[in-house]
């Protein structure tokens, strides 16, 4: 069979380039050797955040009486908590299935054969152009492997049957932390080893310290500059190791074409093509940011340009929004404080503290900040660190005034609905709460 694209993966960067070739009016195969989805859906976002929904919902449940509503002491039904995030995963499966009319959808393992053919099982099929979106994997630490009972993976601490008395997290960045928010909120009794000063490493540093104190108040322990080689991992009935992710590229058989890799990543250029002018790549194989919606955008990218060599467009990685799904949630966009001032910038840094929020106060999440950081003579917003209620959403405004180039003025000058806890972000751009 001839296609003018064939897509290696259909997690997020698959999925989101396969539909745009086929807006575009390229003959499309799809191909993914395991579920349509990828990491994003089946061992990532949609399970964690689920996990997370439920854990948000009993400890709702246990301060209830704060709202003035009595109920009988919550429980945890971790079973039907499993059956609810397994429930969710299927139906959007089908929801992205039933999206792939016109698409070649090809179930199996793709080897890329030569520039212009792909292995998939016994077939094999004819292709101009082919997009690596093969996504990424847990990464082993030294002498530590996974083992899958009781060293694990992000991949099975989703799918555990009971809540483990005790955890230890090795890994203090996104993943890590978000696990020991819904892992201690559920009970768990968890510690937490980061080998940097802090936990989320290049996160802004006021906000780390935050949550920091946060997960304190919830009994984590914290032990950071540590390295996890130096504990006992006897006195863990469950280890999750979560020290960064690696691109999944080892079946594909590159080496034989002559793709070129830098430390195991896809080398990609600012258009997304490899350094072989019809095989492109995109999403977390080229190790840029692992992020669902970026793999998504870069997919969309990629596609753009094999269908438009003439207007050729630039990916760009400046304004992603970062979310962390803890509790409270924490999420930034473009320069942090650090960096700016690393830049040397001439920046102005607002700020508003929930405390001061109606809404924040209404809803009983008061822990947290928003920070603005902008231009100090131009006044353009060129980046944000929110932690609080609702931060993950709130970001999505800050995204828009960066994208858009927007100054403070425009914003201080924009009407918010009251009492909402967008509000703060006018709020903390208020001349009088800068410091
Ligand atoms: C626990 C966890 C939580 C996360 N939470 C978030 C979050 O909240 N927000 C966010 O934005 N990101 C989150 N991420 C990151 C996000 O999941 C990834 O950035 C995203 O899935 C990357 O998409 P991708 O398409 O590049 O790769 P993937 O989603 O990994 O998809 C790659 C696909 O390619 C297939 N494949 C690989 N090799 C072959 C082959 N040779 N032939 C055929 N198929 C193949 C794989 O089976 C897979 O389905 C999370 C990740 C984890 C692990």
């Amino acid at each position: 069979m001839d296609y003018d694209l064939a897509i290696i993966g259909a997690g997020w960067a698959g999925f989101n380039a396969a539909i745009r070739a086929k807006e575009l009016g390229l003959k499309v195969a799809l191909i993914e050797k395991e579920q349509i989805g990828g990491t994003c859906l089946n061992r990532g976002c949609i399970p964690t955040k689920t996990l997370i929904q439920s854990a948000k919902v009993y400890s709702l449940a246990k301060k209830s009486k704060t709202f003035g509503i009595e109920t009988p002491s919550p429980q945890i039904n971790f079973s039907e908590i499993q059956i609810r995030k397994d429930k969710i995963i299927e139906q959007l499966r089908k929801g992205m299935e039933s999206m792939l009319k016109g698409i070649d959808f090809l179930k199996g393992e793709a080897q890329i054969v030569s520039r212009n053919t792909l292995k998939i099982g016994q077939g094999q099929i004819n292709t101009k152009f082919i997009l690596i979106a093969t996504g990424s994997k847990p990464l082993e630490l030294g002498g530590l492997k996974f083992d899958g009972k009781k060293i694990i993976s992000s991949d099975e601490i989703l799918n555990l049957k009971q809540i483990p008395k005790s955890l230890l997290i090795i890994g203090g960045g996104v993943i890590g932390c978000e696990f020991a928010s819904l892992f201690s909120t559920l009970g768990s009794e968890v510690s937490i080893v980061e080998k940097m000063p802090q936990l989320l490493p290049g996160e802004d540093r006021e906000i780390a310290k935050k949550l920091e104190t946060v997960f304190k108040k919830k009994g984590i322990k914290i032990n950071t500059n540590t390295d996890a080689t130096t504990q006992d991992l006897t006195n863990y009935e469950l280890v999750l190791l979560c020290i960064g992710r690696i691109p999944k590229i080892e079946n594909l058989d590159l080496e034989k074409i002559g793709l070129k890799l830098e430390k195991n990543k896809i080398l990609v250029d600012g258009y997304l093509k490899t350094d072989i002018s019809n095989i492109y790549a995109a999403g977390d194989c080229t190790g840029q940011v692992c992020l669902a919606h970026f793999a998504a955008y870069q997919g969309r990218v990629a596609c753009e340009n094999i269908a438009n060599p003439c207007g050729l467009k630039q990916a760009n990685n400046y304004n992603v929004p970062n979310c962390i799904f803890t509790d409270p949630e924490i999420a930034s966009v473009g320069l942090n404080e650090e960096a700016a001032r690393n830049q040397g910038m001439d920046i102005k840094i607002n700020k508003f503290d929930f405390l001061g929020s109606g809404m924040a106060r209404i809803l009983d999440e008061t822990d947290g900040f928003i920070k603005i950081i902008s231009d100090n003579k131009t006044g353009q917003i060129l980046g944000s660190s929110i932690i609080g209620p609702r931060a993950t959403e709130l970001i999505g405004i800050l995204t828009i005034a960066i994208s858009s180039r927007l100054k403070v003025s425009e914003i201080q000058n924009t009407i918010f609905a009251h009492p909402t806890l967008s509000e703060c972000i006018s709020e903390a751009l208020k001349t009088n709460y800068a410091i």
